[in-house]
Parts: C-alpha cells; structure tokens; sequence
C-alpha cells in the first residue's frame, strides 16, 4: 500500500524541514503539509497545502476523511516561551490538538502516529545531568507540563486501543532553514545569524547554562528512523529521550570564533527564559532509543557550527 502522510503544523521549524524529506521518501504527492498559517517557504509548490487548525475537530476530520493517512506527524504546539507568555492557549492547543488527533487517528485505524515532546517534561528536581528516561518528572512550565501530560496520553491510546503512537523528546534543534517558533534554546540560531550580520551577539541566557542540543538533519533522521523502526522494537511508549550534543553559550561562541575570530558574545538583562533553562536537565541519557532502534547523533558542536555557518552565508 502506498503511504500517505499527513503533516499537521507543517510550517514551522521542524515541518519545514520534515515535510520535504517526507516528500523525499514517499513523493511530493503523497504528503499532505497542514498549518494555520499559509506556507511561506517551497511546502507549497511541492506537494499538497492544507489549511487546517487542529482545534477544529471537523475539519480535521474532513482531513482524515480525504486522505486516509497512514501516517500523521502532529508538530502543532505553542513552545516553552511564547507557552508561558499565554498559558491557557498553551494547554489548550498543545492538549486538544493531541487529543483530537488521537482520537481521528483511533477512529480512522491510522496506522502510525508521531508526536513530539520535549526535555521540557523536566523539571527543578529531575537529575540534571545525563538525565534518564524515567525519573523526577515535576516540569514548572505550562509547556512541560502539557508534554508530560500528552506522554501520558500517547501511552495510554498504545495500551488501551492498540494505537501506534511514536515520540521523541527533542532537546533544543538547531537549524538555519526556518526560524525558531519561540523556543528556550532559540538563542543557539540566533546567535550564528548575529554572529554572521553584526560580528556579536547578546544571549538572554548565560555563558555558563549548559542545554541538551541537537542539530536539525539529526532530528529529521533520528525521527523517522523511529517511523521505521518495527513496532516490537519500540519499548518506550511515553516519549523517547534523544540528545546529539550538550553546550553553553561560551562553549558555542567558542567554536564560533574558529571562524570567526573577533565574534563578541554579551548578555541581555535578566530573561524569564533563564529560568526555564535551569529548570532543564544538561545533558540526556538516551541509551533506551540507542538499543531499541540504533540511534547514533551525526552532528557535533563542530560539524554543526560549520555547517550552519557555510549554509547561512549562502
Ligand atoms: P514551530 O512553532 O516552529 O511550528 C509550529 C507550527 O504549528 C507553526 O507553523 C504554526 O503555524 C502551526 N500551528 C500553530 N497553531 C496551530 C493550529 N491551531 N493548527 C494547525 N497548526 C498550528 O514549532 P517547531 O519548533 O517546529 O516544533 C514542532 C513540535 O516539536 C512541537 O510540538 C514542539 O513542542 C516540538 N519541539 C520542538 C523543539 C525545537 O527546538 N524546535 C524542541 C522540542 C520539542
């Protein structure tokens, strides 16, 4: 059977991306990008455009009624910023629209659903460094706590009505095609836009707050090296912890400088996303998604500076 692959908040950072190596794989026809907002990159032209909000359970249905997806990657959701900036609206795209999509998905015998989460599921009291995939989960933001509570949820569509659900805690993505939706890592793009049009860059976080981090073509692989993976292969039915590096903002501006040289790195005033951050763990332990689907990160802090350095120039 040939797949069809619904992407529901294609136009963002990871969508973006997503959506073409998506179109890669199956064909340009074969997957569907849905947003709120219209396309401002090459989604459109490629392949077909909906517009779809995920709250609007009848027009997503509509969706699900048209193309019979046998696959849906939900990538709508408010992010840990802009999350706290309006908690409500926080809950309730990032729950509703996880829930109407499971239950479209349950009604419709789906064959696979993605969803992300987040190292934002942590929080004060987890342990902060190679954090382990089950442990103190206590997060304090709206948006940590929507992701731990839509864990919850995928396990439970996996166990009670045999939904195949898949997840990723993605750590901050760092990449250059499409801007950040409003993320707490978001100074990690930023800094080499700066870096590249003003030689400088002022960091709402300090040189020292050390974040799990992971360049763009890794989390486009590793995710659907988890779509493919067989299903007994999948142990971890919450949400899988993935990591491909761990840096500050010296350590960054450090390998900046390689190329470089005069680049100045300042700080901002006190952020309220400097909180966040040291809610989160430093590092991740993702041994789980290395022994049950092979995951193995390509990008480190070098090859990831160079190669958003070379493409940003470009
Ligand atoms: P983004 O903000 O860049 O993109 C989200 C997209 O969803 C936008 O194009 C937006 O227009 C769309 N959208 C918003 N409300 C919608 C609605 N009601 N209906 C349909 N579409 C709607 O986010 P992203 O960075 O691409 O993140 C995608 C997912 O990955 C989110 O669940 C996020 O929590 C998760 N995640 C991202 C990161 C990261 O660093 N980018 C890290 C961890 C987890």
């Amino acid at each position: 059977m040939q797949d069809t692959v619904i992407v529901i908040g294609s136009n963002g950072q990871i969508g973006t991306e997503l959506v073409n190596e998506l179109r890669n794989i199956y064909g340009d026809g074969q997957v569907i990008a849905c947003d709120i907002r219209r396309p401002d990159y090459d989604i459109k032209n490629a392949g077909p455009f909906e517009f779809v909000n995920v709250l609007e359970k009848d027009i997503l249905k509509n969706i699900f009624q048209k193309y019979k997806p046998t696959q849906v990657y939900l990538l709508a959701a408010l992010l840990s910023a802009t999350g706290e900036q309006n908690p409500q609206l926080a809950w309730d795209l990032n729950m509703n629209g996880l829930l109407n999509v499971l239950e479209l998905a349950r009604g419709f015998k789906t064959p696979k659903v993605y969803w992300p989460s987040s190292i934002a599921v942590f929080g004060p009291n987890s342990p902060k460094d190679h954090t382990p995939q089950a442990c103190v989960m206590d997060p304090n933001t709206v948006y940590g706590i929507s992701k731990l509570a839509g864990e919850r949820w995928c396990e439970y569509y996996v166990q009670k009505y045999g939904l195949d659900v898949r997840s990723i805690r993605y750590p901050g993505l760092i990449s250059w095609k499409a801007a950040p939706g409003g993320g707490t890592t978001d100074y990690a793009i930023h800094i080499f836009h700066d870096a590249l049009k003003k030689g400088s860059y002022q960091s709402f976080l300090s040189g020292d707050t050390e974040l799990p981090m992971m360049y763009m073509d890794d989390a486009i692989r590793g995710t659907i090296e988890l779509m493919d993976a067989p299903s007994e292969k999948i142990t971890i039915r919450s949400s899988y912890n993935l990591t491909g590096m761990s840096f500050t903002p010296e350590t960054l501006a450090e390998e900046i400088r390689r190329h470089i040289p005069d680049f100045k790195l300042g700080y901002t005033d006190y952020d309220q996303r400097q909180a966040i951050a040291s809610s989160w763990p430093r590092s991740i332990d993702d041994g789980n998604a290395r022994m049950d689907w092979a995951w193995k990160p390509e990008f480190d802090i070098a090859k990831m500076t160079v190669d958003m350095i070379n493409n940003l120039k470009r």
